[in-house]
């Protein structure tokens, strides 16, 4: 009897305890479930390391999440007419994106927050005579409604027709050009020939008017024209902004092993670009851009649609935004906000907002 009293106590524990023991038990289970599933990650995770499987552009820190891409510069082509010595773009590939992917690309940007792109290269008017650049120019105002669509070129391809056709699309054009003297131009890689490349930036001021497009200069200071005065040129040109840059040196660009170009004897010292820039100080459209400046606070987008990273003085591309998506890649850009911010990246850069006297 006394025997069957403690079985049937026992019994009663037993059962008391079933069900915390029970619920105890089905939390450490699922705990050891998540560890090892975080150990098989991570064990995962460095065999494709070591198998050289890891996405490139993924050994640069990564940045905050949620950068938002408001200004984008897409270097669309690499191909070019010039062969300007420190160029920083080069003729690496001659890949163009078909036009139905780049625009795919530019939609999914301006989902992300896009409001500002640049397209550059290379020569922009290269492609297809310039209309592969003017339907992107005409999709980013018309169909995606970006308040501000630009265009940076070394203006030597543009025909009046082009201005016709896209000009009422384009809010910004930003001709380089480094010298008013075209034997520096020579010396530099930009000469014409018999064509006269201050002619030609007059004859594109004029078409800037014609066709309401706010004109804008870039320059880019180096060892043959730092000792020049442009004054006088600028001031009768009038244009919206002229960005004045210090030659700068990327490796695999134009220094260093693979680079197409050797830029280093176009070099200038900080000292040298602020006595240019103190000649020049009366220009009030000049915006100075010296190597501390630039770097980290462009936002570069290259032919295949890839965030190039310049933090450690080359160019290191992230993945495809068209094969992994904007945030996933512009993880990797290198992208500095706080510097693209100081620099002024962010300014009047909608021709509606600029009011000009056409
Ligand atoms: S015009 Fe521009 S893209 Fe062409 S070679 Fe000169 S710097 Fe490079």
């Amino acid at each position: 009897m006394g025997m069957l009293v403690a079985t049937a106590l026992a019994g009663r524990m037993l059962s008391t305890l079933r069900q915390p023991l029970g619920s105890l038990w089905g939390s450490l289970a699922t705990l050891l479930c998540w560890l090892r599933a975080a150990l098989w990650w991570s064990a995962a995770e460095k065999g494709q390391q070591q198998l050289g499987g890891e996405p490139e552009g993924t050994r640069e820190e990564e940045e905050e999440d949620g950068t938002i891409p408001t200004s984008v510069n897409y270097h669309f082509t690499r191909q070019c007419n010039y062969k300007c010595g420190f160029c920083f773009h080069t003729a690496k590939t001659s890949f163009v994106l078909p036009l139905e992917e780049a625009k795919r690309g530019l939609f999914l940007l301006k989902e992300a927050g896009m409001e500002k792109i640049n397209f550059s290269g290379g020569e922009p008017f290269l492609q297809d005579r310039g209309e592969y650049l003017g339907k992107l120019v005409k999709f980013c105002k018309a169909e995606l409604g970006l308040p501000s669509v630009s265009v940076v070129s070394n203006g030597s391809l543009i025909r009046e027709r082009w201005f016709r056709d896209y000009g009422e699309y384009l809010d910004i054009l930003a001709v380089s050009c480094d010298s008013f003297d075209e034997q520096v131009n020579v010396l530099i890689g930009r000469g014409q020939g018999k064509r006269n490349h201050v002619e030609n930036l007059q004859k594109l001021n004029k078409w800037c008017k014609e066709y309401k497009v706010a004109f804008k200069i870039n320059s880019v200071i180096n060892r043959f024209n730092v000792e020049e005065d442009m004054r006088e040129h600028i001031k009768v040109l009038n244009p919206v902004r002229w960005k004045v840059f210090q030659c700068l040196l990327i490796e695999g660009e134009n220094c260093g092993k693979d680079a197409l170009r050797e830029a280093e004897r176009f070099l200038i010292s900080e000292e040298e670009f602020e006595g240019f820039l103190e000649r020049h100080r009366e220009v009030s459209c000049l915006v100075p851009e010296c190597n501390q400046k630039m770097k980290d606070s462009y936002l570069i987008l290259d032919e295949y649609m890839r965030f190039l990273n310049c933090r450690q003085g080359s160019k290191d591309p992230s993945r495809s935004i068209l094969d992994v998506g904007v945030e996933q890649a512009i993880r990797f850009s290198g992208f500095n906000e706080k510097m693209f911010l100081r620099r002024g990246g962010k300014y009047v850069w909608s021709k509606a907002d600029m009011k000009l006297d056409w």
